[in-house]
């Protein structure tokens, strides 16, 4: 049975990786030439996942060698890097290869890549990332800039930051990882506040040779370490975002409020104060970003951006910010998921359509009309503050049992009921209402109808629903 996986990023490498396990050859799709998905595509200075790395690691694929807490972007590449040429995914990998369309013909998909060679598959996992395609808002004069301009996910690495005098956009994670690693390195930086955020403070210890030697030599005690560690985050975090009165939520917040205390002018300490509560947002986790705005050198506009000129941006207060270098920090466009890709299913119809005004589908994986077609970190999953890691898998290994059946020739095609996922969408949009993300912010949780575009429910029932498939949710043939 041919199955095409479309991406070689962490979950592409997870899928191929799980396939080969059950004997399946797969086919990886990678419209780039290197794999690593977003690490490959973010390689902005002070780069770094504010999730724990012994979470952010494969189960199957420990590492004991993390140099630190919270690891490097470039750590985590080679890591992935590592566990392709150790699993011998990459001889599956077809780098320069777009899927440009997908459509359901009979039983099979005829996938097209590059829009031009048509090939077909009994099965497709799309592993398309969530947060890939940048977001660039149209900047009135953007183009007149006469110095570089670039998004933080396309970093120009031939533009030199010393002794310059360079403005961020954003203050969202990105933004304020970069402010970390250059305000020291400039000689002027500006950083342009839209809306202030809450920000977690969390030191990044290293871990020493002996921590690491301790975890190579006792596996199963290093195995401890990483359950407990993910254990209590993602039970922590997960009970917090839906349960805004619990404990955990309270400790959280009192955290992120103390570390704002720590700025000591008052003036600046209001700017830097969100109209919203903790975690509304996705939490921000930084050790020292307070300490970098504080920084002689860095100045926090909050005016609204007007527009570009030549000489730099000129904010709605009349000012003109004068510029060498401007990073556009502004995030990403998470409603695209597989898109631009066309993919057409059963009928003629067309995803698209389906996902409008926002994308739905049966617990994350699956979409009524598309059959043998599977999502790994698709719509609405659990994603604030987990290990997207771990929710892959989770899902692969759910998708697995689905798959396994057409690949015994058991089934032919199977696809989620109409039924099961408007049930679940109608509960999952219920629960909703009570999380911390519907408190009062703008985010990018939010889909286009306003709900949080996430997993709405308790960690536990991810888990839970993960476990196996509900025959009577889905239809086969
Ligand atoms: P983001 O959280 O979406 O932040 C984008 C920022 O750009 C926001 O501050 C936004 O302002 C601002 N912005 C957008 N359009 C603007 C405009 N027209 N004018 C002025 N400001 C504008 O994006 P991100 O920082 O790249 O992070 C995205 C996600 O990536 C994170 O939430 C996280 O999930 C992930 N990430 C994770 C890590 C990590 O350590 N694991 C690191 C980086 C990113 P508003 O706030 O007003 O909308």
């Amino acid at each position: 049975m041919r199955v095409a996986v479309i991406g070689a990023g962490m979950a592409g490498l997870l899928a191929a990786i799980e396939l080969r396990r059950h004997g399946l050859e797969p086919v990886v799709f990678e419209k780039a030439d290197r794999l690593g998905g977003t690490w490959r595509d973010n390689t902005y200075p002070g780069l770094s996942c504010d999730v724990p790395a012994h979470s952010y690691t494969f189960s199957f694929a420990r590492n004991p060698d993390w140099t630190r807490h919270y690891a490097g972007g470039a750590e985590i590449r080679s890591y992935f890097e590592r566990v392709a040429h150790q699993f011998d995914v990459e001889r599956d990998i077809n780098y320069s290869s777009e899927v440009t369309s997908l459509v359901w013909r009979g039983d099979r998909w005829k996938l097209t890549v590059n829009e031009t060679k048509v090939e077909e598959f009994a099965v497709v996992i799309a592993a398309t990332g969530v947060l890939h395609h940048p977001n660039i808002p149209t900047f009135d004069g953007l183009n007149t800039f006469e110095g570089d301009v670039f998004h933080s996910a396309r970093w120009n690495h031939d533009v030199a930051f010393d002794g310059k005098r360079v403005g961020v956009i954003g203050t969202g994670s990105t933004a304020v990882q970069i402010t970390s690693a250059l305000v020291n390195r400039v000689d002027e930086f500006t950083l342009f506040q839209r809306s202030a955020q809450w920000v977690l403070p969390a030191p990044n210890p290293e871990f020493s040779d002996d921590e690491r030697a301790a975890f190579r030599a006792d596996p199963d005690g290093h195995e401890e370490f990483v359950r407990e560690l993910a254990l209590t985050m993602f039970q922590r975090t997960s009970s917090a975002v839906i349960e805004p009165d619990s404990i955990e939520y309270q400790k959280i917040a009192a955290l992120c409020r103390r570390n704002l205390a720590t700025v000591r002018n008052d003036d600046l300490r209001a700017r830097l104060t969100p109209d919203h509560e903790p975690m509304c947002r996705r939490l921000i986790v930084a050790a020292d970003f307070y300490e970098c705005i504080q920084q002689p050198n860095a100045n926090l506009v909050t005016s609204a951006i007007a527009r570009f000129e030549p000489a730099g941006i000129r904010t709605t207060d009349g000012e003109l910010h004068e510029l060498d270098v401007a990073v556009l920090a502004t995030g990403f466009r998470p409603d695209r998921f597989i898109r631009p890709t066309r993919v057409i299913g059963v009928d003629e119809v067309d995803l698209d359509d389906v996902w409008t005004p926002a994308p739905i589908a049966y617990l994350s994986v699956m979409v009524p009309g598309f059959p043998n077609l599977f999502l790994l970190n698709g719509p609405n999953g659990p994603i604030g503050n987990f290990s997207l890691i771990e929710i892959a898998e989770r899902q692969m290994a759910y998708c697995m049992q689905l798959i396994s059946r057409v690949a015994s020739h058991e089934i032919t095609a199977i696809e989620p009921t109409l039924n099961a996922t408007q049930e679940f969408e109608q509960e999952r949009r219920a629960a909703a209402t009570s999380t911390i993300w519907m408190s009062g912010c703008s985010s990018w949780y939010l889909d286009a109808t306003g709900i949080p575009a996430s997993w709405t429910f308790s960690y536990e029932r991810f888990v839970d629903e993960m476990h196996q498939p509900r025959p009577d949710a889905f239809v086969s043939h």
